[in-house]
């Protein structure tokens, strides 16, 4: 879908309005995180009254933002001149917060970098080459505002583009992204930090569940794969909410050129999370299958379904990924 990208149209929202309220997606990672803050410091900064929200709050690993405590786990309370969402590319991603945000807010600027979004909300500042939503606030803050990043502010902010950007090392990468990083390093962001708190962090129960998940692993046609039960959870000891993130780990065996974990978050649910190499794209599989994200990294979730038809629904749908592909980098 195409969409104006509205700078100054947000700006103008923003400078009348009192009270703003920032949402982003379930299930938040660094850039959901990282940009709701930026975004809730800086207009903080600027006198505005600012809350945030996400269904169930700030995932442990990303705590050392400040500002962290101040993105509430639920929204029950309060209405708003504007609601900003972030890095969501949907309305359902953004979950009951977002539900509730919406309905209480007079306007709703959509901020993201999927290039599936939808074109919800009434301005958008939807840019799908920028690498992160974080850079996308950036450039609104900075340009358009003209405002100065606090530390903090760019310490979020550049946690959003290095998470996204596994390190600055994706195909998004520009020159300009590395501009704008030098930039928030000269504001005070501490890089050697950010990584080590995120893309070098991983946890133990993590670990228990790629060895069940890795026991199981499947390579055909160039798709790689692995499952992980609902009951495995239980059985070693490990929160359903356990990150998983094992498809960034088998999108790097070479025979791969396209990965997908399966795992099972309720008997109905399962969460697809899905990997391209270079030349590659499962992005339209995503949306195909009712999610979404980019060509290199996407995802979706499948309800009312089991492991066993899922894998016989997707897998297929990726081999013709590969096929339809043709690889960069060899
Ligand atoms: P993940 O595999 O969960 O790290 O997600 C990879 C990419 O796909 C991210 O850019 C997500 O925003 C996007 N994505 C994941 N799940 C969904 C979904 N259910 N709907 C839309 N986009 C998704
Ligand atoms: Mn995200
Ligand atoms: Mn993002």
């Amino acid at each position: 879908m195409t969409m104006t990208t509205s700078w100054t149209e947000a700006a103008r929202l923003i400078h009348d309005a009192q009270r703003v309220v920032i949402v982003t997606h379930q299930a938040p990672d660094g850039d959901a995180i990282g940009s709701s803050l930026g975004l809730l410091y800086t207009l903080r900064q600027l006198g505005k009254t600012v809350d945030a929200a996400v269904d169930g709050g700030v995932p442990p690993y990303l705590r050392y933002l400040a500002g962290a405590d101040d993105i509430a786990p639920s929204l029950d309370e309060g209405a708003w001149d504007v609601c900003i969402s972030t890095d969501s590319s949907d309305e359902a991603r953004t979950g009951d917060c977002g539900a509730y945000a919406r309905a209480h807010s007079r306007a709703v600027i959509n901020l993201d970098h999927h290039i599936t979004n939808t074109g919800f909300g009434d301005v958008h500042l939807v840019v799908p080459t920028a690498v992160s939503a974080a850079e996308i606030a950036f450039d609104w803050l900075t340009n358009t505002f003209g405002a100065t990043l606090s530390r903090e502010a760019a310490q979020a902010l550049l946690t959003g583009m290095v998470t996204d950007t596994l390190g600055f090392r994706t195909s998004s990468v520009t020159p300009r992204t590395l501009e704008i990083a030098q930039h928030l390093m000269r504001a005070g962001a501490d890089l050697t930090e950010i990584t080590a708190r995120t893309l070098d962090n991983r946890s133990l129960d993590t670990l228990t569940l790629w060895r069940e998940a890795l026991a199981g692993f499947r390579l055909e046609d160039g798709v790689i794969w692995a499952q992980l039960p609902f009951e495995a959870f239980e059985r070693n000891g490990v929160a359903p909410t356990t990150e998983f993130g094992l498809s960034e780990f088998l999108i790097q065996i070479d025979k791969a050129m396209v990965s997908v974990t399966f795992k099972q978050e309720s008997d109905g649910d399962i969460k697809l999370s899905m990997r391209a190499k270079l030349g590659f794209d499962v992005g339209t599989v995503a949306l195909a299958l009712g999610g979404g994200g980019h060509k290199q990294a996407a995802g979706a979730t499948l309800r009312d379904t089991t492991l066993d038809a899922a894998v016989a629904q997707v897998i297929p749908l990726l081999k013709e990924a590969v096929t339809r592909g043709a690889q960069v980098i060899r």
